[in-house]
């Protein structure tokens, strides 16, 4: 069962909180237990799973993130994109979640963000749902 999310970002930089349009994919699957892969096929978006009680925390990693690797830097890459990849790899492409009573396995605080380094741009967000064996 391989799902498609379609998400279009609004800024440069931005991290999207994408765990309600995942929980509604998953409720129109019927799969009671297993697990969940989520994957971003692209070299300037990542995956990453953080608080989404407290909007200042996604605002804090960007902050920080943009200080750790900012826009302008001495990068080879002509395209000039590098802190976006650089980004990209720090956050990874891909995250798993455990499936259990047919719900994601997150702690009370969390959610599934995609993180956007460099947009504006519409994303595909791959989502690979595996049952187990005797579900
Ligand atoms: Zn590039």
């Amino acid at each position: 069962m391989l799902k498609r999310l379609e998400v279009k970002t609004s800024s440069r930089v931005q991290l999207v909180d994408i765990t309600s349009h995942i929980k509604s994919v998953l409720k129109s699957e019927d799969v009671s237990t297993g697990v969940l892969v989520v994957y971003v096929p692209h070299t300037t978006c990542g995956l990453t799973i953080n608080e989404n009680a407290d909007p200042a925390v996604k605002d804090d990693i960007i902050t920080i993130l943009d200080k750790l690797v900012p826009l302008q830097g001495e990068y080879l890459h002509i395209e000039g994109n590098s802190a976006a990849h650089i980004k990209a790899s720090l956050m990874g492409s891909s995250i798993t979640v455990i499936i259990e009573s047919g719900a994601l396995v997150l702690g009370t605080w969390q959610g599934i963000f995609l993180a956007e380094f460099d947009g504006p741009r519409k994303r595909s967000v791959l989502l690979k749902i595996i049952p187990d064996q005797h579900s």
